[in-house]
């Protein structure tokens, strides 16, 4: 046994001649000396490992295939076919062009993010979207984080550390991703105090917790679920008459939060910041990244006395929020003082308000391309389908969508087969992401605007495997 693999070592050549064989230069050009001969030991250790004696070229060809697989990007763009337009797993909204050139010019430039310009002293990072945001909501002052669960902790770190944090048991909320209510409560430093229960919580629940212990109440937005039936919550105005009278801070975390009334593009009503602050919320938190179509970010929005409690909390340091994400929500921001026109300019809010009618068309155009490609063994039809918001926001609401159902031919081992489609569909160059559904593969066009990226892409789907 031990004869053949030495005779087989003495063949394999060092990592110092492949290294200059012609062939290398151009691998030496592209990914430098330290990686390659990196990768050239990596194929000769195989080599070794499977007794194999590849020639040079070969090794190279190896190397080259191992280089180029390191240094794709892992974060890749993908066809967000899932049917939810604000997916956190796929990096929620689509930012508007001019946010990106914003983004794109403060990262190239030094640029005067901590610097008053007029009077050449140092500035506060603040002061880029305050008024914008005093503006749009019609709060006194305004601050920003790195996103909305900090702005929340940081909140509640601020105003109720050593003391009590009042909440109904029916606002409790996980958003996911462990962000839960009651444990972000016990690192902020508050002492939650739960009143109600799951379905009913009674103003006379929040007047009786109410002590001289009490740093804040906290209204939070349900945004990710909704209790039916038999309910009763309090109003934020009526907490608002409450708080004003008890003399405690009424803060109110609406999640996604929107600056624009969403039914003129055809959805249910969500509570607007605006509304929130008129409501007489001391304080209102909201995402930039969710509904409001910006990059990640957490507004903490409100009374001008409490703002600068949050600003002087060190923890704010630790929670801010860089210049290019600053550059990306000021142009965001700019987007809102003309709404006639921001469906057309921001992506996600476009990709909501668009019709099902629009979406069947794009289903029909691509139908029998995609059913050519698929070929025998997959039916293709063009279907109706239901959207959603995502993130939480209207988490209901069914937003009537289109788009093109894949069902396997054969019905023994369907569900094999469907599972390696939608394997294939996302080991492609781009990849394209649906949702199983019914024993189809469904592809919800709501977000596809590209239709001609999408079918070049899927020249390249591989089934050999899904149809084994
Ligand atoms: C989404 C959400 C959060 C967390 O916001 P992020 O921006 O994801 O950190 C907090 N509260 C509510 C009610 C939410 O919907």
């Amino acid at each position: 046994m031990d004869q053949p693999a030495k005779t087989s070592l003495r063949k394999l050549p060092s990592v110092d001649e492949v290294t200059r064989a012609a062939g290398a230069a151009v691998l030496l050009e592209q990914y430098g000396r330290q990686a390659l001969v990196a990768a050239v030991r990596d194929v000769l250790a195989a080599a070794r490992t499977t007794e194999s004696t590849p020639a040079i070229d070969a090794i190279l060809h190896e190397a080259d295939a191992r280089l180029a697989a390191k240094s794709r990007s892992k974060l890749k763009p993908v066809f967000n076919l899932t049917g939810t337009v604000v997916h956190t797993n796929l990096g929620r909204a689509l930012v508007a062009e001019a946010a990106i050139e914003a983004a794109t010019a403060a990262m190239r430039n030094a640029v005067a993010l901590e610097f008053d310009l007029g009077e050449g002293h140092r500035g506060d990072r603040d002061d880029l979207i305050r008024d914008l945001l005093c503006e749009l909501t019609g709060a006194e002052d305004a601050t920003v984080v790195n996103n909305n669960a900090a702005a929340v902790l940081l909140v509640l770190n601020t105003l109720a550390k050593g003391k009590q944090a009042i909440v109904s048991r029916g606002e409790l909320i996980e958003i996911g991703g462990a962000f839960r209510m009651p444990e972000i409560m016990s690192r902020a430093g508050a002492k939650l105090v739960e009143i109600g229960t799951t379905n009913r919580t009674h103003k006379k629940d929040y007047a009786g917790a109410i002590g001289p212990k009490t740093g804040l109440i906290l209204k939070v937005h349900t945004s990710n679920y909704r209790i039916e039936g038999f309910t009763k919550e309090v109003g934020a105005r009526e907490l608002t008459a409450l708080a004003r009278e008890k003399k405690v801070s009424l803060v109110n975390d609406l999640g996604s939060g929107t600056l624009i009334d969403l039914s003129r593009y055809g959805l249910t009503h969500e509570p607007t910041v605006k509304e929130a602050i008129a409501e007489g919320a001391d304080l209102v938190t909201f995402s930039g990244d969710k509904l409001l179509g910006g990059p990640q970010a957490g507004f903490i929005v409100g009374r001008k006395d409490l703002i600068a409690l949050v600003k002087k909390n060190p923890m704010k340091r630790a929670l801010r929020i860089d210049k290019i994400r600053l550059a990306a929500l000021e142009a965001t921001l700019q987007l809102y003082r003309d709404p006639g026109r921001l469906a057309q300019k921001m992506p996600t809010l476009r990709l909501l308000a668009r019709p099902q009618k629009d979406i069947e068309a794009t289903a029909r155009r691509l139908l029998s391309d995609v059913a050519a490609k698929l070929g025998d063994a997959f039916a293709v039809a063009v279907v109706p389908c239901d959207s959603q918001i995502g993130s939480g926001a209207l988490p209901m609401e069914k937003v009537a969508s289109a788009g093109l159902a894949i069902r396997p031919r054969t019905v023994k081992g369907a569900g094999r087969v469907l599972t390696s489609l939608s394997n294939a569909m996302r080991r492609l160059p781009t990849p394209v992401v649906g949702r199983i559904e019914d024993n189809a593969l469904v592809l919800d066009l709501r977000c596809l605007e590209d239709e001609a990226a999408f079918l070049a892409n899927l020249a390249a789907l591989d089934l050999r495997h899904a149809l084994d």
